[in-house]
Parts: C-alpha cells; sequence; structure tokens
C-alpha cells in the first residue's frame, strides 16, 4: 500500500484512464493521497503566435476542470494540470512531492508492439520511486 500515488493522465483520445485511477484507489494505504496529473506540452513560441488568443490558458482550464471532477470521485484526491514535458515533468513532481508510487499505462490501445510508450518508457527507467505499469 502506498500512502502518496501519482496517476499521469494524458489526453489523447485513445487513452482511457480510468483502470489507472481504480488501480491507484486500490494501491492506496488509508489516508493516502492520490493525485491526477496531466502535463501539457509547452508550445515553441513561433508556433503560438499561429493559435487564437487564449486558446491555450482555456485548454489548461478545461483540462484541470476534468480532473477535479474525476479527483472528486475519489478519497483525498487532487487533479492538477502542469506545463512542461511529459516524461521528464512527471519524474521532477513525483520527486519534489516524496511520491511513492506512479500508477501509469504502458501505451496507447491498440499499439501493442510497442512495450511501453515513450512516457512510460522515461517513467519506467527514471522513477524515483515504485512504478506500476497498466498494460
Ligand atoms: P503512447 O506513445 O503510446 O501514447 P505514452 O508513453 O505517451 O504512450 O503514454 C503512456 C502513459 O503515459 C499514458 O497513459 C499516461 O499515463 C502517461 N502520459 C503520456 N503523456 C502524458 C502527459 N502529457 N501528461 C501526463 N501523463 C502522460
Amino acid at each position: 500500500m502506498y500512502r502518496n500515488i501519482l496517476v499521469p493522465i494524458a489526453f489523447d483520445a485513445d487513452h482511457k484512464p480510468n483502470d489507472a485511477i481504480a488501480l491507484a484507489q486500490t494501491l492506496s494505504a488509508e489516508g493516502g493521497r492520490i493525485t491526477l496529473l496531466h502535463v501539457m506540452d509547452e508550445v515553441p513560441s513561433y508556433a503560438m503566435s499561429y493559435m487564437p488568443a487564449g486558446f491555450r490558458d482555456e485548454t489548461r482550464v478545461a483540462l484541470a476542470r476534468d480532473l477535479t471532477e474525476k479527483a472528486a470521485l475519489l478519497e483525498n484526491a487532487q487533479g492538477l494540470v502542469i506545463e512542461g514535458h511529459s516524461g521528464r515533468t512527471i519524474l521532477e513532481w513525483a520527486e519534489e512531492h516524496d511520491v511513492d508510487c506512479i500508477v501509469i499505462a504502458s501505451h496507447r490501445p491498440g499499439i501493442s508492439d510497442f512495450f511501453l510508450g515513450s512516457t512510460a518508457a522515461r517513467v519506467v527507467r527514471h522513477a524515483p520511486c515504485a512504478v506500476h505499469v497498466m498494460r
């Protein structure tokens, strides 16, 4: 059982986070904390100038709302959106917040030829804590 679990959540249409969230609940110790975290990849400044004003901020607010709603169904959980690079930023957040288990899907469903997607691979290789990979 873990006291501080991180569940990285991707918002691509193919990724279905419900199994990872349910597993995090099962693995959580009594009173344990669960964080649902999405990392918004940085957009190069030249590309930002082609986006409608406010688009990125609105996206961030909508994603944060979605994660907060998911977290509200769990005990002692929070939803967070931060900016960065998916693999690297998940690892940094885990280290800075004393996470003791990361629950992550191995890759998008249907890409079964790949053992691990690029984000999952980086997390497994460099995590400062236990990692539960869902296949
Ligand atoms: P694929 O390349 O097949 O999409 P990934 O390694 O990117 O595989 O995704 C596997 C898992 O990594 C996702 O289910 C999710 O848990 C996590 N993940 C991927 N991208 C992000 C992101 N931007 N923010 C948070 N978690 C992510």
